[in-house]
């Protein structure tokens, strides 16, 4: 069995310093997702292929006993001994931590009640309203606590087609604005924000979080890695042509007009609009070559910026 709580390079993102997670697969299988074509999820999931995302499950045996065990040294001063020095452990990257299968399997419920039991400060992130199980830990332990859901659109009928089991938009806004009502600090992911949208839709889901008062609204475009856009095309070729025909066309120059028109109008519109890429390209400082250059690719020229 792997250590429960792994160090994480997401709090380059604001994310999390470190990261639990309860499965390896998602049965949500968003075409989108990238998870499936990260080293992490490769070295785990026993040969399948990205086009296998979705099918598969493997919750992660003894993870139970391994948290109970490293929580004895693992405190929340040492959790926040990290370059970013939050301490916030993620539930989850790599996974939906609320998967179908967690209601039977109720790892994520064990690992939240005994990491908030031992003080710990947890940012759950689920496409799920499984959580609303869990509301009575989240909502026991608020101060040290941050749910969030992603948000890209609130189109459930282009949901339903990008990410066939996860719940519905209007369905995930619903949970949200329950933990809302109950007390839980909420944050919004609009991600991933698609290419073929522009800012009337990230506007429409704005106009709909903000009432909630989020701790923040985290943006971040579609991550392109390994077959996720040409799935995405197939999976909305008959129901939405005109999309997957834009998807197709998609290019760097289209892509970094709209990044940037879409961010700009975030950034005006709340002080808790998060940006990623963000516009100062604070990444340059975080992330290697390779990395900046593809990011680059998508934000205009600097001048433009300053403009
Ligand atoms: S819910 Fe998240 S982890 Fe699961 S398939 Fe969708 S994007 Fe990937």
């Amino acid at each position: 069995m792997t250590t429960a709580i792994n160090p994480s390079q997401l709090w380059k993102k604001r994310l999390g310093d470190w990261v639990l997670n309860p499965y390896v697969g998602c049965e949500h299988g968003c075409f989108h997702c990238y998870c499936p074509a990260m080293p992490g999820v490769k070295f785990m999931n026993h040969g399948h292929s990205q086009r296998e995302w979705g099918k598969y499950l493997y919750p992660k045996s003894g993870l139970v006993d391994a948290l109970r065990d490293q929580l004895r040294n693992f405190t929340p001063d040492r959790a926040k001994r990290t370059e970013w020095g939050d301490g916030w452990i993620l539930m989850s990257f790599l996974t939906d931590c609320y998967t179908p299968s967690e209601a039977k399997h109720k790892l994520t419920r064990q690992c939240l009640q005994l990491l908030l039991d031992a003080g710990h400060k947890v940012r759950v992130q689920t496409r799920s309203v499984l959580v609303e199980r869990d509301f009575d830990l989240l909502a026991a332990h608020a101060d040290r606590v941050l749910l969030g859901t992603s948000l890209p659109h609130l189109d459930d009928k282009l949901a339903r087609a990008l990410e066939p089991r996860a719940a519905a938009p209007s369905r995930r806004l619903r949970m949200l604005e329950k933990a809302a009502a109950a007390g839980i600090p909420v944050y919004v992911a609009v991600a991933p924000f698609l290419p073929f949208h522009d800012r009337d839709v990230l506007e429409g889901v704005l106009s709909k979080v903000l009432p909630l008062r989020p701790r923040e609204i985290f943006c971040e475009v579609l991550n392109p890695k390994g077959d996720n856009l040409a799935m995405m095309e197939e999976a909305l070729t008959s129901a939405f042509p005109e999309q997957a025909a834009r998807l197709a066309a998609y290019s760097p120059e289209h892509w970094s007009k709209f990044t940037w028109s879409v961010l700009k109008h975030g950034l005006a519109r709340s002080r808790r609009f998060i940006p990623w890429p963000d516009t100062q390209r604070q990444w340059r400082t975080h992330l290697p070559e390779a990395s900046v250059s593809f990011l680059d690719r998508f934000l205009p020229p600097r001048e433009l910026l300053a403009a």
